[in-house]
């Protein structure tokens, strides 16, 4: 079930460098078109199915399909992402529609600060092994 991606729903990422889809890809297989400026799967044979582009896709146009064959009269699995949660739309090919709304986080969106608590990095040793989590050296500098 490669990612497929709504031509009529997507604006490009507005033009920038690179696109929200292509940067989450994990594969790299996510491109834009920079003459229609709409952004397309280029290899869905090798997609891995893990829904990256599809959830952070800011204008919803990014879909999981299944394969013609398996699926010949579609079915889709539509993610909807907000701040606390993801809503699931699950579109069956006998027309059934289950919707499943699952938290993602439980503490509000921006209030993790991941340094908290640590020393301010000394860039003066920017160099040494040793600057940040390394306790041996990984090469020689
Ligand atoms: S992230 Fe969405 S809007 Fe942006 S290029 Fe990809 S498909 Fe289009
Ligand atoms: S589902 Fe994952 S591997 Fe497939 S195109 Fe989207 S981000 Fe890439």
């Amino acid at each position: 079930m490669p990612s497929f991606v709504m031509a009529e729903k997507c604006d490009g990422c507005k033009g920038q460098d690179k696109t929200a889809c292509m940067y989450i890809c994990p594969s790299d297989i996510m491109k834009l078109d920079k003459e229609r400026m709409k952004g397309y799967n280029q290899e869905p044979d090798q997609c891995w199915e893990c829904y990256n582009c599809v959830k952070i896709c800011p204008q919803q146009a990014i879909e999981v399909r299944a394969y013609a064959d398996i699926v010949p009269m579609e079915g889709k699995v539509i993610p909807m992402r907000g701040s606390d949660s993801i809503m699931w739309t699950v579109k069956f090919r006998n027309g059934n529609v289950k919707r499943f709304k699952f938290p993602i986080r439980t503490t509000p969106e921006g209030s993790i600060d991941p340094y908290a608590g640590k020393p301010a990095a000394d860039l003066s040793k920017i160099a040494q092994p040793g600057f940040f989590t390394h306790s041996q050296p990984l090469r020689k500098l």
